[in-house]
């Protein structure tokens, strides 16, 4: 079989993307009596040194479109279902909120106790208290100090796990919106969804050439 590379003047929409499944090389685009294909590069060097990924650049398409509108549909399914079994956003907001005010009151609670040592330590200046008095105080303030850092430091981290969900949601949900009714493979979508796409060798006795997609998400 004698083929060429093609060119059209544009670059194949899934060009970068697709791997060889078995050596990893990006797969070199050619073609032959006018189909497009993509192919491994290295089994065209030596065939000894992979066994190979040869896919015709409309089947891939195909699968590529089929498996997108999968993972659409699935992500709908999926954010439907989360919706319906908690009323999640209603849910989530009320978290937030819970937690945004305990920080909060926990930082002025810092802020109270940092001023009666202040205080204190004035009263111990004037007179009004002994030194034993204002060490006593210091070390229980600075104790009550230290315990609420400790939960500050816990809840602003359940604070960002949490935000960082929500972003993800977030990112699900426009993507949902955004793909929802797809009828074809478009440079954007495939920028924004697939990470790359691995073309393994044709499954023998068929014309069966299987693909993993890694997505973005
Ligand atoms: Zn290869």
């Amino acid at each position: 079989m004698r083929s060429k590379p093609y060119k059209e003047g544009q670059v194949h929409i899934l060009a970068g993307k697709c791997k060889c499944a078995n050596c990893g090389k990006i797969l070199a685009s050619n073609h032959s009596k006018g189909v497009k294909y993509l192919i491994c590069p290295t089994r065209t060097i030596n065939k000894e040194l992979c066994s190979g990924a040869c896919i015709q650049v409309r089947s891939l398409e195909e699968k590529v479109l089929k498996e997108t509108m999968g993972l659409i549909q699935s992500l709908a399914e999926e954010k439907k279902y989360r919706e319906n079994q908690s009323s999640f956003t209603n849910k989530k907001s009320s978290y937030k909120n819970v937690l945004n005010k305990n920080i909060m009151n926990l930082k002025k609670e810092i802020e109270n106790y940092q001023n009666s040592i202040k205080t204190m330590y004035l009263d111990k200046v004037k007179g009004i208290i002994s030194e034993n008095q204002f060490i006593e105080f210091n070390t229980s303030f600075s104790q009550n100090i230290k315990d609420c850092n400790d939960k500050l430091i816990e809840l602003q981290t359940q604070l960002n796990e949490f935000e960082l969900k929500e972003s993800e949601h977030k990112t699900v949900s426009e993507v949902i919106k955004k793909y929802e009714n797809i009828k074809e493979l478009t440079p954007i979508m495939v920028s924004d969804l697939i990470q790359e796409v691995k073309v393994g060798t044709r499954i023998q006795g068929t014309k069966e050439v299987p693909i993993k997609i890694i997505w973005k998400l």
